[in-house]
């Protein structure tokens, strides 16, 4: 199955792709992750890339486009895979058509206000994953489990957060009218806990949890 999950930062997509990825057995492909990687690596799409995330802009669609075709085209994605924060606007989503015909669109529906406030509260552990400041109690500097100090990624701090949702509304948002016309578009409520949100996700897809 050819899945996107889709909608604005913080809703809860990339926390149901590692569920989904270990259930359906099919690889995660969150573009965030790409260029983050490519920063550490100090590639050129890493630093072209860098400029745009540390102000919450979008990054170029010609590039954004050609790692996500070239990463579909590996031979691990031949029974599908799950898109995660691809596409971002139209003439992404109108690239992937050229290159894969998508299933389903699962959009993740999110209020503005709760986005900033999960989002400003994220961190996560090296090994174990997202947390929010608000799940742990006591000290909220390092990881419960093993003790490393947590992670804030450098764009969840508020100004830069407020222009990442500004960007979705304005470039992204217009990407949920180009898969209701597909007749692809699947929706579910971002705010839910993990656990009911997974339990409905796998009901749209049509997967046993
Ligand atoms: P994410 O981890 O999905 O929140 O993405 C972090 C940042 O990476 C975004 O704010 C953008 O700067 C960039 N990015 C990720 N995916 C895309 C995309 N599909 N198109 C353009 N920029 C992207």
């Amino acid at each position: 199955m050819k899945i996107v999950l889709f909608g604005p930062p913080g809703a809860g997509k990339g926390t149901q792709a590692v569920r989904l990825t270990e259930r359906m057995a099919i690889p995660h492909i969150s573009t965030g992750d790409m260029f983050r990687a490519a920063i550490q690596q100090g590639t050129p799409t890493g630093l072209e890339a860098k400029s745009y995330m540390d102000r919450g802009e979008l990054v170029p669609d010609e590039v954004t486009t050609r790692i996500v075709a070239e990463r579909i085209a590996k031979p691990d994605c031949q029974n599908g895979f799950i898109l995660d924060g691809f596409p971002r606007t139209v003439a992404q989503a109108q690239a992937l058509a050229d290159i894969a015909e998508i299933d389903v669109v699962v959009n993740f529906v999110a209020d503005d206000e709760a986005l900033v406030r999960r989002l400003g509260g994220r961190r996560s552990c090296p090994t174990h994953g997202i947390y929010h400041i608000d799940w742990i109690s006591g000290d909220k500097v390092h990881c419960p489990e093993c003790g490393e100090t947590l992670v804030k990624r450098a764009d969840d701090e508020e100004t830069t957060i407020r222009n990442r949702l500004t960007v979705y509304h304005a470039q992204t948002a217009p990407v949920v009218d180009y898969y209701q016309r597909k007749g692809v578009l699947k929706e579910v409520d971002g705010m839910l806990s993990v656990a009911d949100t997974y339990k409905i996700v796998t009901e749209l897809l049509g997967v046993a949890p």
